[in-house]
């Protein structure tokens, strides 16, 4: 291609400061160094981690940055040493990463790479610790080394999964990280039997996420837990078949899931990040073979309580970083899904708006009126 190994000068939503709208700027986006790709985003979707660190109310705040990191798209160039991906190929980037080489990834049970996992601090490349975006030679921070939000990106090989290519890419975008987080946590983790019941707290994306896979798994009752009523309608699509809302109980939550349920749930997925939620959720699993997944991402200073009776009589905790895939070798099998038709992906999609308009994207998630809003670049 003849953009290889040159700057490439393109569009991007910048952040400038925290909980500011994103500015359209032209930036200039360097060649792909040592295990890097330059990738053509053509769609990418927001998700509530890019809100997160846009409104940097609870963390370090880095800026300017560029955000996004739910994406499809088609790769431009490979910089030195990447030998499984080439231009042309299809591919989400994925905000975690999957080196190969590390215990982690030697390990069928982790998906936490020792050198690409998730660092939401960092604002460079690993390979240097540069960026690659630049306006005017000012250099723009990464975020979460994906930074979708723009019409190339540069992203390390480990964190690009290459997908089958006849994969609508406005679609298969979302599986990305919300959807893929929460289908995993019910489908590789909590992993209920055909016929068995399962409680969702948080009917967010990740949450129906939860409720896609349980209803995959052939739950026979699935229960959405939330304090938000309006998501109870939209949840029986996905699945859900009773709705618990806490404020409407004196008993607390686990005890009404007990007697609905004669005893308790047999799985349970937490996706609020409330440790209270936290709680309930495994507490409302039944004795004997109950298991309860932690999804959800708590604040810094939590402290989960339970009396650890509720383990003596056999009932597990377990907890999942984006649904236990390994980005690279599991996250393509997720596509497929949804190519068989086993995985439905169009009813998470509520909104579509052209990149010039991204910032109505963040108005849809902030008032909680989408599930996942698409943002179309080029337009
Ligand atoms: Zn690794
Ligand atoms: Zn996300």
């Amino acid at each position: 291609m003849i953009t290889t190994g040159q700057i490439i000068r393109c569009k991007a939503a910048v952040a400038w400061e925290a909980g500011k709208p994103l500015v359209m700027e032209e930036v200039e986006v360097a060649p792909p160094q040592k295990h890097e790709v330059r990738i053509k985003i053509l769609f990418t979707s927001l998700c509530h981690t890019d809100v997160y660190f846009w409104e940097a109310k609870g963390q370090t705040p880095l800026f300017p940055r560029i955000f996004g990191h739910e994406a499809g798209g088609i790769v431009e160039s490979v910089g030195e040493g990447v030998t499984d991906l080439q231009p042309g190929d299809h591919v989400l980037p994925i905000f975690t990463g999957e080196c190969g080489d590390c215990p982690h990834c030697h390990s069928e049970e982790s998906n936490m790479c020792d050198l690409l996992r998730i660092n939401t601090e960092r604002g460079g490349m690993i390979h240097d610790g540069e960026s690659r975006f630049s306006i005017n030679g000012k250099p723009i921070h990464h975020f979460l080394g994906t930074s979708t939000f723009s019409e190339y990106t540069v992203v390390h090989s480990g964190q690009v999964a290459k997908i089958n290519p006849e994969a609508p890419l406005d679609k298969v975008c979302i599986v990305s990280c919300g959807l893929s987080t929460g289908l995993g946590a019910t489908l590789t983790v909590a992993k209920p039997k055909k016929g068995q019941s399962v409680a969702v707290f948080g009917l967010g994306a990740v949450g129906l996420g939860a409720a896609e896979g349980a209803k995959m798994a052939g739950a026979s009752r699935i229960i959405g837990v939330d304090l938000n009523p309006k998501r109870f309608e939209e949840a029986k699509k996905f699945g859900v078949t009773e709705f618990v809302n806490p404020r409407e109980h004196d008993k607390p939550v686990q005890q009404v899931i007990a007697d609905m349920t004669n005893g308790g749930v047999d799985r349970s997925v937490e996706c609020t990040g409330s440790v209270q939620a936290m709680i309930q959720a495994f507490e409302c699993v039944h004795d004997g073979w109950g298991v309860a997944v932690l999804v959800g991402v708590p604040s810094k200073d939590d402290a989960f309580k339970t009396h650890p009776m509720n383990f003596l009589n056999e009932r597990t905790l377990k907890g999942t970083f984006f649904g236990n895939y390994k980005p690279k070798t599991d996250i393509p099998g997720v596509v497929e899904m949804y190519m068989n038709k086993e995985l439905e992906l169009e009813k998470f999609i509520t909104h579509t708006v052209p990149f010039s308009e991204i910032n109505k994207a963040f108005d849809y998630m902030l008032k909680g009126e989408s599930i996942r809003c698409i943002i179309t670049m080029g337009a």
